[in-house]
């Protein structure tokens, strides 16, 4: 990006430590970056300002951050739509087995457009299927990223605990082990960026304790501090996995988790639905972070995770969309809007989380679990201009005076500018980097492929 962008005229939501807000604000991006955001218009007499948005009727926020998804997921939307996990993994792997490199780019690059369309301007896909054979699934992921412009950290999965050993996947979706393990270094050594403004991160993730070894958590644990990247996993998902974990281990999922070395400030888990008071605490007391999935949580009957007690213990908590076979709306934006709704049916009732806070997971709480709260999450100077400007004053929203609340507990709100590292990926509500017809075409064509090979 050269020159300087200036946008002015717009409610400002910066979500910085304070929750610093402006009626109407004004924000400058120079060289990938935030260098000025305030109230009122920009200062007069900047130089080299190549654009200017006057962005009346507008909510600028930083951009969305989704912690957790699975992109191969977008070709098995709308399976097994009454199963809870178990039933719904059980029905879904003999598909998933059959996924090969083209279309795995294909529903990368859907599931990203979808997202991006929505706001999101960085994503993790947590990728744990890996057949033999079905090219470099992980190098789709990573070229559908840098296509369509969104900031990415791929999250290297593995699976090697299969039925014969007692694990839940069937034994032709696993992988031997030091496979896995070897597999994920040559990742990290390929495609991590440490840099602050990286484009990829990779992460080192097993996928759940129900379909990994000990052994594998164990030395996965050691691989991530070594190569000093983050790890991931699922983790208390359901009832099913705590009876899983008590049966085969003598313990609940996150003592478990514990033993093998997976708490810590650079560890975040999908879910962490059934939670104890001393789960909770555990987290807190070592930074791990949750990826909190309510629509997917819904869709599986897994339960209600107990949100406001995470954050009021502390524990860093971000916002996923999770495999849209389990969430197939595919957004993010919408999940804002989920989180707040659900947690209100928990115990905590009105007081469970305001509008600010869900905004807030979406966010800053987002780059805090994914490890680049230094440069992601907020709009303050110094930060990647990634943001995004929310049309407020349409059909949907224009009666609601308080833009935070319209942004969240509105209809999806059309995105009028999303930029990454000041890049805009997405103008007017339509994708700037892809022709979504295609990207639709395309994904269409390889869900047909997958269905017609699992049908063999
Ligand atoms: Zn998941």
């Amino acid at each position: 990006m050269s020159g300087r962008t200036v946008i002015e005229n717009c409610a400002v939501a910066t979500v910085d430590a304070h929750d610093t807000e402006h009626a109407t604000g004004h924000l400058v991006l120079s060289g990938g970056r935030i260098e000025a955001v305030g109230p009122g218009p920009a200062p007069a007499g900047l130089g080299g300002v190549t654009r200017r948005i006057d962005a009346t009727g507008h909510l600028a926020t930083p951009g969305l951050i989704n912690t957790h998804h699975h992109f191969y997921q977008w070709l098995t939307r709308g399976l097994a739509q009454d199963a809870h996990l178990f039933d719904w993994l059980r029905a879904s792997y003999p598909v998933w087995a059959c996924i090969d490199e083209p279309m795995v780019h294909a529903a990368a690059r859907a599931s990203l457009a979808m997202m991006a369309r929505g706001g999101v301007t960085t994503a993790v896909d947590h990728h744990y299927l890996f057949p033999r054979g079905a090219g470099d699934l992980l190098g789709a992921v990573i070229r559908a990223a840098g296509g369509i412009g969104v900031r990415l950290t791929a999250a290297r999965g593995a699976m090697d605990l299969g039925a014969s050993d007692g694990g839940l996947p069937p034994d032709f979706a696993v992988e031997a082990t030091d496979d896995a393990l070897a597999a994920t270094e040559d990742a990290v050594r390929a495609h991590h960026d440490p840099a602050p403004d990286a484009m990829v991160r990779v992460a080192v993730a097993p996928c759940s304790p129900f379909s990994v070894t000990t052994k594998l958590l164990c030395e996965s644990a050691e691989l991530a501090r070594r190569l000093g990247v983050r790890l991931h996993t699922h983790g208390s998902e359901t009832a099913e996995e705590a009876e899983f974990c008590h049966e085969r281990f003598g313990m609940g999922p996150t003592a478990y988790l514990e033993s093998a070395g997976w708490l810590g400030p650079d560890v975040w888990m999908a879910h962490c639905v059934h939670m104890t008071d001393g789960d909770i605490t555990a987290f807190a007391r070592t930074g791990t972070g949750v990826a909190h999935c309510p629509s997917s949580n819904a869709r599986l009957a897994a339960g209600i995770a107990r949100v406001p007690d995470l954050l009021s213990a502390g524990v860093p908590v971000g916002l996923g969309v999770d495999g849209t076979a389990s969430n197939e709306a595919g957004e993010l934006h919408t999940e804002l809007r989920n989180a707040l709704l659900v947690a209100r049916l928990g115990p905590h009732r009105e007081r469970a989380l305001t509008v600010r806070q869900a905004l807030r997971l979406g966010t800053a709480g987002g780059a805090r679990v994914i490890g680049r709260d230094a440069e992601l999450g907020s709009l303050e100077p110094g930060k990647l201009a990634d943001l995004v400007l929310w049309r407020l004053d349409g059909l949907g929203h224009s009666t609601i005076t308080d833009p935070v609340a319209a942004l969240v507990l509105g209809p999806p709100a059309p995105v009028t500018l999303a930029t990454v590292g000041g890049v805009p990926v997405v103008e007017a509500g339509r994708l700037l980097t892809a022709d979504e017809d295609a990207v639709a075409r395309a994904a269409g064509a390889e869900a047909r492929r997958l269905a017609a090979a699992a049908a063999r």
